[in-house]
């Protein structure tokens, strides 16, 4: 039996493929199994030191993403020894990855590509994994969507539940059990602080950049350090009347040298005006992320995470263009504000050439992680698609090891 720790984009699919393969497959989540309109209520506590966006519930942060599906890492990761092309293929191809059709592109977004193109920037639709004929445009991607309009993990956990797999939800994974330099199973604290032990000699840690590398580091493996987030800013700023906050999220790209640009209301801008006459369809923003230096670290469970001198070089050089674009979208120059600095892509934590091999293997036998962590460098932009690939990629491996 293959144990898979953590129910999201990472374990979601190899769970999916093991068990279609017909081998044994418990999946242990952390997070219950909830509807994903009601995803919103599973984010993790944020502190103030940093602003990182994570859910935990069956789907991990799928449940709350926005969509968007930018084919990442191919060239990259070639140069550790991993080729994903045929996967990412077979991943585009499962979520249905596609620009959506005209009828879901709001005045907002319109005017933002528009406005782009004014200035000479080449803007594209940005690619999605949400079904049109499901999507009413409430702008709700990150809350969980009302309507299940698009892909999300927790669509291949119900795929693997049918095909035989155990889902065992709100049970958390505390430690990984090794004998000889081989793994063993894991220890288990359920909702009702039992604990008990699964035992298996294959275990996929699929936590998330965050939890995975804290469970590793218990094994006493040098995980948690190079840890990047994608920080990014949403800049915006009054034009009234665009009601771009009920629209699809991020649903342009621009992708510069640094930093990449897509249309994204917060309430956070709202905040920052601090003007009743101003509503949140009065506002016209723009995310800027950019890829940021790996220099963050888990120390006893906490996120240390400075930016360095690049990496704000490139948040203003990309808040520089976006202001650009809103002004030339007919924005208010006198209202444009800011976030500030968040992010929602951790990643780095146990990477390709580190801490895990070319097939994700940690240096004990049997113990394999697949999820964010593997990433060795930060890639600035929505991570999803790239996550799903190298995931599929390790389930081909060990389909292959065990069938034989
Ligand atoms: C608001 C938001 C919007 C986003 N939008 C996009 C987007 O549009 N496109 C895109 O490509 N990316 C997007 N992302 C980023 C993307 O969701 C993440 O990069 C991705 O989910 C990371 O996958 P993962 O497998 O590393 O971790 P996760 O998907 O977070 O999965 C980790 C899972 O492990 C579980 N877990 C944690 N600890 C334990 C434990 N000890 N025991 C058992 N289970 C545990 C968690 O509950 C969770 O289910 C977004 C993220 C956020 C927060």
């Amino acid at each position: 039996m293959v144990l898979i720790v953590g129910t999201g984009v990472g374990g979601a699919i190899i769970a999916m493929e093991l068990a279609k393969s017909n081998i044994p497959v418990t999946i242990v989540e952390k997070g219950p199994l909830a509807d994903v309109k009601d995803s919103y209520k599973y984010y993790d506590k944020i502190d103030d030191y940093l602003d990182l966006s994570k859910t935990c519930c069956v789907g991990g942060s799928s449940v709350v993403a926005a969509g968007n599906a930018v084919r990442l890492l191919e060239e990259e990761l070639k140069e550790y020894g991993v080729d994903i092309s045929a996967e990412l293929d077979e991943v585009e191809e499962l979520i249905g990855v596609h620009q959506l059709d005209d009828s879901h592109f709001g005045e907002g977004t319109k005017k933002f590509m528009e406005a782009a193109k004014s200035i000479g920037l080449s803007v594209i639709k940005m690619p999605k994994f949400i079904r049109e004929e499901e999507c009413t445009q409430c702008g709700k991607c990150a809350w969980g969507c009302p309507n299940d309009a698009k892909w999300t993990s927790k669509d291949f956990i119900k795929i693997a539940i049918e095909n035989g797999a155990e889902l065992i939800s709100e049970a958390e994974v505390t430690d990984i059990l090794t004998e000889n330099k081989a793994v063993k199973g894991i220890k288990v604290k359920y909702k009702d602080d039992s604990v008990k032990t699964i035992e298996s000699d294959i275990v996929v840690l699929s936590a998330g950049a965050i939890n995975s590398a804290i469970i590793l580091q218990k094994l006493g493996l040098k995980a948690g350090e190079k840890l990047f987030i994608d920080p990014f800013v949403t800049v915006g700023g009054v034009l009234k009347n665009i009601n771009y906050s009920s629209e699809v999220t991020m649903n342009a790209l621009f992708i510069g040298n640094n930093f990449v640009l897509a249309p994204h209301y917060s309430i956070i801008l709202n905040q920052n005006l601090n003007d009743d006459n101003i509503k949140k369809e009065d506002i016209l923003s723009v995310m800027v992320k950019i890829p940021d230096d790996n220099h963050g670290k888990i120390v006893d469970g906490k996120i240390i995470k400075e930016n360095t001198i690049k990496d704000v070089r490139f948040i203003a050089e990309g808040a520089a263009t976006a202001g650009a674009i809103l002004v030339a979208a007919g924005v208010d120059p006198n209202t444009i504000t800011s976030t500030h600095l968040r992010g929602a892509h951790p990643g780095g934590t146990a990477a390709i050439g580190d801490i895990v091999d070319t097939n994700l293997k940690t240096d004990y036998e049997g113990l394999y992680v697949s999820d964010a962590s593997v990433i060795p460098e930060a890639p600035g932009a929505p991570p999803i698609v790239a996550i799903l690939a190298i995931s599929k990629r390790l389930s081909k491996h060990l389909i292959n090891k065990l069938s034989n």
